[in-house]
């Protein structure tokens, strides 16, 4: 996962700020909208050149969230009209232990008026994911208006090879992965991908274990134990 939210004071840095009405205005317009931390910032006197100020404005965009209840706790899927920007597991609750007979549900807890149809794709793809598992293969999927799955860039690639390739249920090293990415050596630049997926669960990263057979790190480590409860969830699941 990506650090996609720099603290809102680097933002300001950038910006001459010549009292503290502008301010207030700007802060607002930040609590308002979620503009994508990637942009280009403006120079000193608030401009940006050429080129740059077309691209930002053509990849700007609006980011609505829809805040989802699931096994793992809360999850936010965030997105504008274009489509999924990311997938937040918030880790606020320890999963239960996952048994076969128990009952998953992924309910909807928080939704603005009005979201995309992409995100609402996403939020069905979720929902079937945790209590029909079997149906989520076959469901559309979204569409993604991430920087990091857009391009040919190894990260990129290595992401959407494990969404078509790896599918519920499978597992893959981080050295097969690589192979399928035609990369063998790159076996440190998969780990590092499966790092930055900006949307975990519809792009598996959980599927994805070290040689060994040990699970690996989920979350940077810190949430190991989501990813054992996820291989189990798809193992029994699976076997149903
Ligand atoms: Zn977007």
């Amino acid at each position: 996962m990506s650090g996609l939210f720099p603290p809102v004071i680097g933002r300001l840095d950038h910006a001459v700020c010549r009292n503290r009405k502008r301010l207030s205005v700007m802060f607002a317009m930040l609590k308002e909208e979620k503009r994508e931390p990637h942009l280009q910032r403006p120079d000193a006197k608030g401009f940006i050149q050429g080129s740059e100020m077309k691209k930002q404005r053509e990849s700007q965009c609006t980011q609505k969230t829809i805040s989802l209840l699931s096994p793992l706790g809360t999850i936010q899927v965030s997105g504008c009209e274009n489509g999924v920007h990311t997938i937040q597991i918030l880790m606020d609750v320890a999963p239960a232990e996952r048994s076969s007979e128990a009952p998953v549900s992924c309910v909807v807890n928080d939704s603005p008026a009005e979201t995309s149809p992409e995100l609402q794709r996403c939020v069905e793809w979720l929902q079937a994911y945790f209590s029909e598992p079997q149906t989520a293969g076959s469901l559309p999927l979204p569409a993604f208006h991430h920087p990091a799955l857009q391009g040919d860039a190894f990260t990129s690639r290595v992401l959407h090879i494990l969404l078509k390739d790896v599918k519920f249920g499978e597992t893959v090293s981080y050295k097969r992965l690589a192979e399928m990415a035609g990369n063998p050596r790159a076996v440190r630049a998969v780990g590092g991908a499966m790092r930055r997926n900006p949307v975990p669960l519809l792009i598996p990263c959980h599927r994805v274990i070290s040689s060994s057979g040990q699970s690996g790190p989920y979350m940077s480590g810190k949430g190991d134990h989501l990813k054992q409860w996820l291989l189990t969830h798809e193992r029994q699941r699976g076997e149903g």
